[in-house]
C-alpha cells in the first residue's frame, strides 16, 4: 500500500518547489470523503485515489495532476460538489476532476470498430485538458491492475472497453507502457484460457531464451565497444504475450516462427550513434530481409522513433533488436506524458523540436509554443475541431459536422425518420428541431406519421444527406402539386369545350 508521505517524498523529488500543501489538503479531504468506503478487494477506498496519484507522479506530472489523481472520484462517489472543489483547491484542479468525471460517466455500447472508433474521437473531443486523460488513464491502469476482485461480468465490461476505448486512446498519445499494461491485462481477462495457454507456452521456452538474452546482450556490449559506439543501456526481454498472440493469429504461424520472440534494445545518446549501432549489429548476425525498419528517418503517426531489425543469432533463434536515442526512448514508453515533467521541455532544445511538430500535428495545434508554462497553459485538446459526437438513446455514436442540429441526427438515423421528424428531446429535454448537438448529447426523435419537411430545414442543416433529402421531397411534392394545379386547369377548360379529359389522361400514371 501506497503512503502519502512517500508520494510527497515522490513529487518533491522531481519538484522541489511544489506546492506540497494543496496535496496534502487533497488527500485530507479525499480521506475524508470517502471514509467508510471500501474497495471490492475489501480494502479503503482511499487506496485508489492514493495508487492512480502515485502513477501519476511516476510519469512526474504537475501537482494538479497528481492531486485531481487524489480528487477523482469524490465527485461521482461522494455528495461533494464540483464547486466545492474549485472553492477548496482552485479552478485548475476543479476543471481537470470535472473532465474526469465527464468521461466516465459515459456509456460504452459496442465494440465494434467503427463505434469504437467514434467513441475515441468523441472522449478526445470532449476534454480539453490532456492532464484529464492522463488522470482517466491511470485510474483506468489501477483498475485493471484490481480487476480480479470484481465479478466475472464486470471484469468483462471493464476490460472490453479498455481493448476497445483505452489501449487505443494510450497508444494514440505514445505512451506504450501504459498501452502495453492495459492491453496485456486485457488479454488476460477477455481470454483466460488463451492467455494460459499461451503463457504456459512461453514459460516452457523462457528458461532457455533467458540464457540466450544475457549472451545476446554481452555479445553486442563487446561488439559495439570494439567499435567505440558508446550505448546508454542494452536490455533485453522476450515479447509481450498480447503481441504474440496477436502475430500468431493474423499470420497463422507457430510461437517457433515469430521472428521477434526476443526483442533487444540499445539506446543511445545520438542518432548518428543509431545508424552505427544498426550496422555493427547486421555485420555481427544476419538480417532477415525485409525486416529493417527506419522509424527514425519515418516516424508512426503517434511519434514513435526507433530503428527495427530482425536478425539470426549463430543458434539459429531470430530476434528482434531496436536502436534509439534516450530522448526517443523516453518518448516511446511515455508519450505525450513525458512533456508535463517539471523542468522539461524546453523549447529551442532541438532535441524536442521533433516532439513539439508530431505534437502540434497531434493536436491540431497552430499556435507558436513559446515556454513550457504557456505550453501547459494552452494545450487545450480539440483534437477534432470539425466534429461533434453525439448518441442515440440505445448508446450508439453517431458523428456529425460541427455545427449539426437535431434534423440533422434524425436523417442520420433514416431517411423517413427524418422526413416525419416533428420534435427532438436532447438528455431528456424537448428542444427546437434546430438545436445544434453538442458533445456527448443523447438525442431523441420525435415523428409523427405524414409529416413532411418544410423549405425552413434547408436554413440549418448541414450534413449534404439531409439536405438531399429534404431537397427531394420538397421537389416531389412541388411537382405533384403542380400536376394536380395544371390538371384542375386544364379540366376546367376542357368542361367549357365539352372535351374529355378521360382519354387524354389514360395513359398517364
Ligand atoms: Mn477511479
Amino acid at each position: 500500500m501506497i503512503r502519502f508521505e512517500d508520494l510527497l517524498e515522490k513529487v518533491r523529488a522531481y519538484s522541489p518547489d511544489a506546492d506540497v500543501e494543496l496535496l496534502r489538503r487533497a488527500y485530507v479531504f479525499s480521506a475524508f470523503e470517502h471514509r467508510g468506503q471500501v474497495r471490492h478487494s475489501g480494502e479503503p477506498y482511499l487506496i485508489h485515489p492514493l495508487a492512480v496519484a502515485d502513477f501519476l507522479a511516476d510519469m512526474k506530472l504537475d501537482v494538479v495532476a497528481v492531486a485531481a489523481g487524489l480528487l477523482h472520484d469524490v465527485v461521482e462517489d461522494t455528495l461533494t460538489t464540483i464547486e466545492r472543489i474549485q472553492e477548496l483547491f482552485g479552478p485548475e484542479v476543479a476543471h481537470v476532476v470535472e473532465g474526469v468525471t465527464k468521461i466516465s460517466v459515459i456509456p460504452f455500447a459496442s465494440s465494434e470498430e467503427r463505434q469504437a472508433e467514434n467513441f475515441r474521437k468523441m472522449l478526445l473531443a470532449m476534454v480539453d485538458d490532456i492532464r484529464v486523460i492522463l488522470v482517466k488513464l491511470a485510474d483506468r491502469l489501477h483498475n485493471m491492475r484490481t480487476l480480479n476482485h470484481l465479478s466475472e461480468e464486470r471484469r468483462v465490461k471493464i476490460a472490453q472497453e479498455t481493448r476497445d476505448i483505452y489501449a487505443p486512446i494510450a497508444n494514440r498519445l505514445g505512451m506504450s507502457k501504459v498501452k502495453n499494461e492495459l492491453e496485456e491485462l486485457s488479454f488476460r481477462y477477455l481470454e483466460p484460457q488463451a492467455y494460459e495457454a499461451l503463457r504456459a507456452k512461453v514459460d516452457a521456452r523462457r528458461r532457455a531464451t533467458e540464457g540466450l538474452i544475457g549472451q545476446l546482450k554481452t555479445t553486442i556490449a563487446a561488439k559495439l565497444k570494439e567499435a567505440q559506439v558508446p550505448v546508454i543501456e542494452i536490455d533485453g526481454r522476450i515479447k509481450r504475450l498480447w503481441s504474440i498472440n496477436q502475430k500468431l493469429k493474423r499470420q497463422k504461424i507457430e510461437l517457433e516462427q515469430v521472428y521477434d520472440f526476443i526483442a533487444l534494445r540499445v539506446v543511445t545518446e545520438d542518432v548518428k550513434e543509431c545508424y552505427a549501432a544498426l550496422g555493427i549489429i547486421h555485420q555481427t548476425w544476419s538480417p532477415v530481409p525485409g525486416r529493417i525498419k527506419d522509424f527514425i528517418a519515418m516516424p508512426r503517426p503517434n511519434g514513435y522513433q526507433s530503428l527495427h531489425t530482425s536478425v539470426i543469432s549463430e543458434h539459429g533463434m531470430p530476434f528482434e533488436v531496436q536502436i534509439r536515442t534516450i530522448g526517443m526512448h523516453r518518448m516511446a514508453e511515455e508519450g505525450i506524458a513525458a512533456h508535463w515533467k517539471y523542468k522539461e521541455g524546453r523549447v529551442g532544445d532541438h532535441r524536442d523540436e521533433r516532439y513539439f511538430t508530431w505534437m502540434r500535428q497531434l493536436l491540431e495545434y497552430q499556435q507558436e509554443v513559446r515556454d513550457p508554462q504557456e505550453f501547459i497553459q494552452n494545450l487545450k485538446i480539440d483534437l477534432y475541431p470539425e466534429e461533434v459526437y453525439t448518441f442515440t438513446p440505445k448508446g450508439l455514436v453517431k458523428a456529425f459536422p460541427r455545427g449539426a442540429t437535431a434534423i440533422d441526427f434524425a436523417y442520420a438515423i433514416h431517411t423517413e425518420v427524418g422526413h416525419r421528424c416533428v420534435g427532438a428531446r436532447i438528455n431528456g429535454k424537448m428542444v427546437p428541431l434546430r438545436t445544434r448537438l453538442r458533445n456527448g448529447d443523447i438525442v431523441e426523435i420525435v415523428t409523427a406519421a405524414g409529416h413532411k419537411p418544410s423549405r425552413d430545414w434547408l436554413n440549418f442543416v448541414v450534413t449534404s444527406h439531409a439536405r438531399y433529402e429534404i431537397k427531394y421531397l420538397i421537389r416531389l411534392e412541388e411537382k405533384s402539386r403542380a400536376r394536380d394545379l395544371g390538371r384542375k386547369v386544364l379540366e376546367k377548360e376542357a368542361r367549357k369545350y365539352d372535351v374529355n379529359t378521360k382519354a387524354l389522361f389514360s395513359g398517364e400514371n
